[in-house]
């Protein structure tokens, strides 16, 4: 092991909140012993932001609970969970290979939960060998800290830990686990599951989620519908933002649906550069089921499987039961619409007495010309700012394949832009100069897997924290892929 220092301060994981569940929800769980584990990387912006001390995080306890070489006061679990998988039913799926090590209070005394993941089998591994390479925790961490760096929900990256070991995939790679935070980790899964558990247990984990997350529902007239509504409008404005800075999640199956509302399971997710609505990248999604246009469709259909788990809570006649179900499940599009329609007002720059419905029509406009002319969603956004702000129009006409495009576009935007100073800040939050491109995550996967250099991974991670300005000597992390550099697939390289 490293020559940490033995830490002053004692370990603050020290809840296990899931315990109140029923027992068939969780299950006892060790993770695997690492070979020679070492902290690769610890987010030290997080643990501030949070109010927590980082050294016991520093210290050889912190790394030997992370790296399964703990004595456990308060034993880990892996929880159990169902979920429909592009489509298909799998009754019992569960954390395959991760650990919920339990929860710690941040300043605000809210918990967190703190989970490895990569750390072994557990009873829900079934062919699997309950590990991670490092390539798919540092993608996970990037993109991860790019949505937080951006604003939008999204479970965390606490920590990389080097295991030591080896994990065969395509090739033999290193083996990592990430230190993954959220608010939460119950599904729509979760639910899913519970249902196959019967009533009570579902009761148990709707109560279980309002105790714990929604406080303000208890005192409801119906609390299980309420607790349906709010998920779904989480779902709305989470799929908004998702969609708003070019974001296509790749596995949207129930079981990676956070009732909370956070963004979670990086998998083969991507930041698309030349924008075309039915952009898919994951090599998995055959069909374009989880493409960027299809996302708000898809989270409904998630939705729908929460809303049938929850039937029984709902009302005691069951068609009742379905007529609430049905109308908390129609408040998906309105809010989807709102929020969307919100973020293009502000992206586009648009002065406040622009209607609704030229709002979608302008946006529609926009989106028509970009994947026309297939122009960098990030790009086209960016320049437009700048453009708001009084530079040239050249950069953005010389974007479209077409000047006289350009031109009609700009003639149409500029009937209903402000040029009010506050809209003019606000257009420059809602569009990030910088994401976490493709070709710049793989470069720093590779860097640091092939090379044992962390540099390019921590260069990014840095600058991605404030996405709306770029600093000179980080200019190339903004530029868009070369043709030789275009990444076109992500693979679950899990
Ligand atoms: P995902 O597609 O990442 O949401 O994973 C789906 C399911 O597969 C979850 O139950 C995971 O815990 C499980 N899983 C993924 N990779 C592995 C692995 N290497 N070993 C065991 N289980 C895994
Ligand atoms: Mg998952």
């Amino acid at each position: 092991m490293s020559s940490l220092p033995t830490g002053q301060s004692s370990n603050p994981i020290k809840h296990q909140n899931y315990r109140e569940l029923p027992s068939a929800f969780f299950e006892d769980a060790l993770p695997a012993t690492s070979p020679a584990p070492t902290l690769i990387e610890l987010n030290m912006a997080l643990l501030k932001a949070e109010g927590i001390a980082p050294d016991w995080f520093e210290s050889e306890a912190g790394l030997a609970a992370f790296a399964g070489t703990a004595e456990y006061d308060n034993s880990p679990i892996a929880m159990a969970y169902a979920a429909h998988q592009f489509g298909h039913w799998v009754p019992l799926l569960g954390d395959g290979r991760a650990h919920m090590l339990g929860q710690m209070l941040n300043a605000n005394g809210d918990a967190i939960d703190v989970q490895l993941k990569g750390s072994g089998r557990t009873r829900f591994s079934r062919g699997g060998d309950g590990l991670a390479t490092l390539g798919s925790v540092l993608r996970e961490y990037m993109i991860s800290e790019a949505m937080a760096g951006l604003g939008i929900p999204s479970t965390r990256s606490l920590a990389v830990i080097g295991t030591g070991g080896k994990v065969m995939r395509e090739d033999v790679l290193p083996g990592a686990i990430l230190v993954r935070t959220a608010q939460s980790h119950i599904r729509v899964g979760s639910f899913q599951y519970a249902a196959t558990q019967g009533e009570e247990a579902v009761k148990a984990l709707a109560d279980f989620m309002i105790a714990h997350h929604f406080a303000e529902l208890e005192r409801s007239e119906n609390k299980y519908a309420e607790l349906l509504r709010v998920a779904i409008e989480r779902q709305a404005t989470l799929i908004a933002q998702w969609m708003l800075v070019g974001f296509i999640h790749g596995v949207m199956n129930t079981d990676n649906t956070s009732v909370v509302g956070e963004t979670i399971d990086y998998g083969p997710c991507a930041f698309m550069d030349e924008f075309h609505p039915n952009k898919v990248f994951s090599s998995i999604d055959r069909n374009g089921r989880y493409a960027w246009d299809q996302q708000p469709n898809i989270a409904v259909w998630n939705l729908t499987q929460l809303a049938s788990c929850l039937l029984p809570l709902l009302h005691a006649d069951e068609a009742t039961a379905g007529d609430i179900a049905r109308s908390q499940l129609d408040t998906f599009a309105p809010a989807f619409r709102a929020a969307f329609n919100a973020g293009m007002a502000k992206k586009l720059g648009l002065d406040a007495k622009v209607g609704n419905d030229e709002i979608t029509a302008l946006a529609e406009t926009t989106f028509g010309v970009m994947a026309e002319s297939s122009i960098d969603f990030t790009v086209f956004f960016d320049v437009l700012t700048r453009v708001a702000a009084g530079e040239s129009q050249a950069d953005l006409i010389a974007l479209f394949d077409d000047p006289a495009k350009a031109e009609t576009w700009l003639a149409q935007w500029s009937k209903h832009k402000s040029d009010n100073p506050n809209v003019l800040k606000a257009m420059r939050l809602a569009n990030p100069a910088l994401i976490a491109r493709n070709h710049r995550v793989e470069e720093a996967i590779e860097a640091a897997t092939k090379h044992d250099d962390f540099a390019p991974f921590r260069r990014l991670c840095a600058a991605l924290v404030n996405p709306y300005e770029v600093a000179a000597e980080d200019a190339e992390l903004q530029a868009p892929p070369a043709p030789s550099e275009r990444v076109t697939q992500t693979f679950c390289g899990t």
